[in-house]
């Protein structure tokens, strides 16, 4: 393979814009239909399938804020000070039982249900108590430090969306909510195999000429990071009677079928052969940089396929771009790009019209606390790493030229 960078840029002629490829692909894809209960331990990544409406309130009751005591709002001193007989006890999770009388007040801890009677609660460090009375100084005022019932999360609401992928603080929500179960789509099913008989196992000894296979490994992350299941079916070797039994058997079960390599137009023309015999799929040439060509089509009655380019660097960019987001659609997710900003650029760029690239970058602050993105060296689409020190993508519009030292750019951040 020549070095990218090295081969002159030709123009956009019949080149297909990137937006557009995403587009053909978004319109390809069938939402899975099934889905499956989990108990809540095992959400976290997983995809709503239906709406979580709030079958009670958070917190159920009103509740104290603060350790301190409850009293009424009616008994506090205008001015001055004023002491309260202390009655009482309440403490997390054992009501009262009675009411807070005119007059009295008890002691409450935070979280403490907030007794009849009593609206408002003055903080322990904020009295003195003595001899079975508080004495309360001014500046208080009526429900100062109760937690509201409701306040967090109201009886009917809707507090997720199906389409949702479960977080972190989704799954406190949904258990604070006294639910154990949720149920999510099945996880998309992603049949993955490298090409090429250049390409090894790590771990196997490499005949000359061979190198290890990357693409494998990095796609796999991506794909389990996505929250897919991955079905590895190792490198296939140049056969196409293998790779005809191979393929037909991963559509199957497979909703996807990813491979990495082995798609430059003229290129193995089996695997040409094969994919058009077992469904539909186009050859494309995309305007961006890195990796131009992508196959993408069908495979058997429900498997999309997508062949990515061999380079290490297009082979992550290109997933990202366009498998991850067909991932999305099929598993029931509302589309979501990780989060973009403008900084300012700490390099110069070079970039030509007509095609949309992606360098990789990493953000730093200087000295004066301002954001900027710079290159993590070399980009050829062979350097990998590049991408392994990168935490974001430097994304270079299709229509914008080179990019001087200090301008504005905008940044992706990776995804996970
Ligand atoms: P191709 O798209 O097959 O023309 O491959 C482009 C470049 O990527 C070549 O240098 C290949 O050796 C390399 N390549 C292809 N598949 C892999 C792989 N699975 N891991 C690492 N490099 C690969
Ligand atoms: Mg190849």
């Amino acid at each position: 393979m020549s070095n990218e960078n090295e081969t002159p840029y030709t123009g956009a002629g019949n080149l297909l814009h990137q937006a557009e490829a995403l587009q053909r692909i978004l319109d390809t894809c069938d939402l899975i239909r099934e889905a499956e209960q989990v108990p809540l331990e095992a959400a976290l990544g997983r995809v709503l399938h239906q709406d979580i409406i709030a079958p009670i309130n958070v917190p159920p009751a009103d509740n104290s804020a603060m350790d301190g005591y409850a009293l009424r709002a009616a008994d506090l001193p205008a001015s001055g000070s004023g002491s309260l007989r202390l009655t009482g006890r309440v403490l997390a999770g054992h009501p009262l039982g009675s009411a807070v009388a005119r007059g009295e007040c008890v002691s409450i801890m935070t979280g403490a249900p907030i007794p009849d009677g009593a609206d408002t609660v003055v903080m322990r460090e904020q009295a003195q108590a003595a001899d079975g009375l508080v004495r309360i100084g001014p500046g208080h005022r009526r429900g100062d430090n109760i937690r509201r019932r409701g306040e967090d999360l109201q009886l009917g609401e809707t507090v997720l969306a199906r389409g949702r992928r479960l977080r972190p603080a989704d799954l406190g929500l949904i258990a604070s909510l006294g639910i154990a179960l949720t149920r999510v789509f099945r996880r998309p099913r992603v049949a993955l195999f490298s090409t090429g008989d250049e390409v090894c196992n790590p771990g196997d000894s490499p005949r000359s000429g061979q190198i290890y296979d990357s693409n494998r490994f990095s796609l796999r992350g991506l794909l389990e990071d996505f929250g897919a299941e991955a079905l590895d079916l190792g490198i296939l070797p140049d056969e196409p009677e293998l790779l005809r039994s191979v393929l037909r058997e991963a559509t199957l079960s497979a909703d996807l079928v990813l491979s990495s390599g082995g798609v430059s137009v003229g290129e193995a023309d089996y695997v040409t052969q094969v994919l058009s015999e077992l469904g539909t799929v186009s050859f494309w040439t995309i305007a961006i940089k890195p990796g131009r060509p992508l196959a993408f089509g069908t495979l058997g009655s429900r498997s999309l396929f997508f062949g990515l380019p061999g380079n290490p660097v297009a082979a992550m960019i290109t997933f990202i771009r366009f498998v991850r987001p067909a991932l999305q659609r099929i598993s029931g997710q509302a589309l979501e790009e990780p989060p973009s900003f403008e900084v300012p650029c700490l390099d110069a760029l070079k970039k030509v019209p007509g095609r949309t690239e992606f360098q990789r970058g990493t953000l730093r602050r200087d000295d004066a606390g301002r954001l900027w993105v710079g290159v993590t060296g070399r980009q050829g689409s062979g350097i990998l790493h590049s991408m392994s020190q990168a935490t974001c993508l430097i994304v270079l519009e299709h229509d914008r030229g080179p990019v001087a030292a200090g301008e504005t750019v905008t940044v992706q951040l990776l995804p996970g």
